[in-house]
């Protein structure tokens, strides 16, 4: 039986990206590759707001205790490996389980699966056939893996996902990380690993953006995905892990979309349910 290490699993709505609306189970995977400090800081600078939350730790017992932060990323507790303790390594039979208990119908209806991180596919995918073939899972007929689009698929489980897809509808959501996160370039723009995705899934780009700079950044990195052959749709979607700073940025985003024929991407976990955890 296959184990992954589990950050979070809730029910909420999908607030971005392709199924913005959508009644969702959110599987967050522990693990990322990046650490993405610079969102929401001046260029060239890291946030320092995840150490100072990890110095408090002891007072910590449940992601729901965690402070939001405002800059850097949103879901640190998920990859920092001082928070590692609040992510228990379960069972594949223990997460179905789980999810069974936090659908509305205790089986899946018209929700769809929403696997993130962290980065989900970094060290988990030889565990998901597991958790996918339960014959609770049956019933589920989407998914969508939240990537920061930089980890390749495994040819098992690329084929696996080949065969799962016959039937069932699987979406790559790739929000590639451009300069303004603090990730480099030649590490975090991997237009081939996101070519690959489009082989075996619905594949769109879902761009931070905050700044004219940020504009320029996500037009030069398209332009690199469109090169190598990439025909999926862009989203740009508004910095801002809590509302104070989304609602300074989400109008402008929504204008840079329009001039530049994009699709915007909303953020609704922040103005309903201000990106609690858990939502
Ligand atoms: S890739 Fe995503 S989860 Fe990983 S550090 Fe960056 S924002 Fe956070």
């Amino acid at each position: 039986m296959s184990k992954i290490k589990i950050a979070e699993l809730f029910y909420s709505i999908q607030g971005e990206g392709r199924y913005m609306g959508v009644p969702s189970v959110f599987l967050r995977t522990f693990g990322c590759n990046f650490t993405c400090g610079g969102f929401g800081m001046p260029r060239g600078e890291m946030s320092a707001e995840r150490d100072a939350i990890a110095e408090r730790m002891v007072e910590f017992q449940d992601y729901n205790e965690l402070p939001l932060v405002s800059t850097g990323c949103d879901s640190y507790a998920s990859w920092d490996p001082r928070f590692k303790d609040l992510s228990p390594m379960l069972e594949t039979n223990a997460i179905v389980d789980r999810i069974m208990q936090i659908l509305p119908h205790r089986r899946w209806e018209d929700e769809h699966l929403v696997v993130t991180g962290g980065e989900p596919l970094l060290g988990w995918q030889r565990a998901y056939p597991d958790l996918l073939d339960h014959d609770s899972m049956h019933g589920l007929k989407e998914i969508t893996f939240e990537t920061n689009g930089t980890q390749k698929l495994t040819p098992e489980f690329k084929e696996y996902l080949q065969r799962w897809r016959a039937q069932r509808e699987i979406t790559f959501s790739v929000s590639a990380k451009l300069p303004g996160s603090g990730e480099k370039w030649e590490e975090a723009i991997l237009p081939e690993v996101v070519c690959e995705y489009e082989q075996v899934g619905y594949t769109y780009l879902k761009l931070v953006v905050a700044t004219e700079q940020d504009l320029a950044d996500a037009e030069q990195a398209v332009e690199e995905y469109r090169t190598a052959g990439f025909t999926g749709p862009v989203y740009v979607m508004p910095v801002g892990g809590v509302e104070r700073v989304y609602t300074l940025n989400n109008r402008a985003v929504a204008e840079m979309a329009m001039r530049k024929g994009w699709r915007y991407s909303d953020r609704l976990q922040v103005p309903l349910f201000k990106n609690e955890w858990g939502t």
